[in-house]
């Protein structure tokens, strides 16, 4: 199969974001030997271009357009139309995250395509491909195909491995001028929220707290463990609406959706709306009072015990064998 695969890479405070590698994986996947086409906005695009083709892209289009500098729907909606116009991709991937989440659909229904959301794998049959995507809060997946006309797809952090960075590999990176107008919303000002410094949807580490944490000070001891794992702090629902952290934490069925190496759910119950946003995890460990939590059930390893003397403890043993 050799088709065109557009991938929309995504720029945080001026670098890209890992997933963007990962659905470079995706398009070549899904290219064979065709072409992927990689497009950056924003802030210093044209230097981090050359990282998409260092990654699969084998050209890169590029706009620093005053008007796509920081993410609006308006304006990057406008980009991307243009682009698909232009290039006449076969399959447009982007990222699961707010952006892509916005974006994709809008641009798909416009130019009447399907889309594909919260990609988790794929595989290539021929002419096609048929996502894998997870579905009932991940407790089961299903497998899709659209079979016309171009094919948007989201690709969910930490599911598709990016290629290995091959330093050698050129590829074109082209400035292109695209026409960005009528815009309604304009961007004044962000206010970065605070999850540890760590972008919890690309996290290899996550330190998650729940109500059993009990204040905003009970959790200053999660981001000390944190701190020497090198991981992000996430919460629970039941901990955010207790106030003792900011709802951008959140993880779950109505936060945000992670899927770590390493996560600890502490002093959390482990509701099926947790574990909406958890469950993928690589390995889990529960550290919580009742042997009966349901978090127990779906741990790997699990800690009955009060987790003011249990993570102290563990952040003693953790000192020792990482410095
Ligand atoms: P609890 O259920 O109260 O659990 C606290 C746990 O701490 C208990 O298991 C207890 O044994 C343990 N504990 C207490 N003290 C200690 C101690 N000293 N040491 C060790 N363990 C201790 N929830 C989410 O998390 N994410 C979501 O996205 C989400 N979306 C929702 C969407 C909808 C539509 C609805 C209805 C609910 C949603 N919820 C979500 C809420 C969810 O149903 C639970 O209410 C919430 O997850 C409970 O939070 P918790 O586990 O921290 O609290």
């Amino acid at each position: 199969m050799n088709k065109k695969v557009l991938v929309i890479g995504e720029m945080r405070e001026g670098e890209l974001r890992n997933l963007s590698f990962e659905c470079l994986a995706a398009a070549r996947k899904i290219a064979g030997e065709g072409e992927v086409v990689g497009a950056l906005f924003g802030e210093n695009s044209q230097q981090r271009a050359s990282q998409l083709i260092q990654y699969g892209a084998d050209r890169v289009l590029v706009s620093e357009d005053d008007n796509l500098k920081k993410y609006t729907t308006d304006a990057y909606r406008q980009a991307v139309i243009q682009l698909c116009n232009n290039e006449n991709p076969e399959s447009i991937i982007l990222g699961h995250t707010s952006m892509g989440k916005d974006l994709a659909p809008q641009v798909a229904a416009e130019l009447q395509s399907g889309l594909i959301s919260d990609v988790v794998d794929l595989e290539v049959e021929g002419d096609n491909v048929i996502f894998t995507r997870p579905i009932y809060s991940g407790k089961a997946f299903e497998k899709k195909q659209i079979e016309e006309g171009p094919i948007f797809a989201t690709v969910r952090p930490n599911n598709i491995p990016a290629l290995e960075k091959d330093e050698a590999r050129n590829g074109e990176i082209t400035s292109v001028d695209l026409s960005i107008k009528d815009l309604r919303t304009i961007i004044k000002d962000t206010v970065k929220k605070s999850t540890g410094g760590i972008d919890l949807s690309e996290a290899n580490i996550i330190v998650a707290g729940g109500r059993g944490v009990k204040s905003a000070e009970g959790f200053n001891t999660l981001y000390e463990l944190a701190d020497i794992l090198g991981a992000g702090v996430g919460a629970s629902r039941g901990a955010c609406d207790a106030e003792y952290c900011d709802y951008s934490l959140q993880i779950g069925q109505t936060g945000k959706v992670v899927t770590p190496d390493l996560y600890f759910a502490i002093g959390l119950s482990g509701a099926i709306q947790h574990l909406a946003g958890m469950s993928n995890a690589k390995v889990i460990v529960a550290i919580n009072k009742d042997p009966e939590a349901p978090i127990l059930e779906v741990a790997d390893y699990s800690i009955v015990g009060d987790l003011f003397e249990v993570v102290p403890l563990l952040k003693e043993i953790l000192k020792k064998e990482i410095y």
